[in-house]
């Protein structure tokens, strides 16, 4: 479909557990796809080894956070583990005006916020871990987090895991790339819908005046 055709942007919601694989499939899907945004969540955790400011996430303190939230900056915001999380507007605005779609490796709640907020633009997709043995393996692997920490992202997985049903699609991921070509197509297939792609009408209309 030709690119210049008028489309409407939609919001890729993507949940899991902590340790479920998210963040790194979402990171590749954004890498990928130029029409894809990663929405940069501020937060009040501490950076992890590795992690950079306005990559990751912006990393602010308490008291940066809580004027953000009086000022409305946030679209949602949410406490995950003792940390509060939020999500900028108006980088959301701004992509989604200039046509842009964007994803937001967000929690359940996070998610159920978004898309109370654009029912019509919103695609939520819950990755799951082939095993709960699995994703504690894949936590401690990480060794970025102290012990007690990674007990309690365990722990908080079974609660998390509980709102899959508040998902559209669900990807099992036991193989990164089997994991990977999943998403990838769910991308592909909600950017085909015809509710996304206003620009069909005009083209459809042209189609049927063309008399041969
Ligand atoms: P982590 O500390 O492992 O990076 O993230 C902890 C949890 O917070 C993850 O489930 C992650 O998806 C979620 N999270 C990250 N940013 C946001 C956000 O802006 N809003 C919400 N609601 N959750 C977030």
């Amino acid at each position: 479909m030709s690119s210049e055709r008028a489309r409407r942007g939609l919001l890729l919601v993507v949940s899991s557990p902590s340790g479920a694989g998210k963040t790194s499939l979402s990171r590749r899907l954004v890498a990928d796809n130029p029409s894809l945004d990663l929405s940069i969540s501020v937060t009040t955790r501490a950076p992890r080894p590795g992690e950079a400011h306005g990559r990751e996430y912006d990393f602010v303190d308490r008291a940066v956070f809580d004027s953000m939230v009086d000022e409305n900056a946030f679209m949602e915001w949410a406490e995950v583990h003792e940390h509060r999380y939020g999500t900028p507007g108006v980088p959301v605005v701004l992509a989604v005006s200039a046509g842009q779609d964007v994803l937001f490796d967000i929690d359940w709640q996070g998610a159920a916020a978004i898309a109370a907020a654009a029912p019509e633009e919103v695609v939520r997709v819950f990755i799951l871990p082939p095993s709960m043995a699995d994703l504690a393996r894949r936590l401690h692997a990480r060794a970025q987090d102290a012990e007690d920490v990674i007990e309690r992202r365990l722990k908080r997985a079974y609660g998390e895991i509980e709102h899959w049903t508040e998902y559209d699609y669900v990807i099992v991921n036991e193989d990164f790339d089997a994991a990977y070509a999943e998403l990838a197509h769910i991308y592909r297939a909600e950017r085909l819908k015809r509710v996304r792609n206003p620009g069909l009408a005009p083209f459809v209309a042209g189609l049927l005046a063309e008399r041969l």
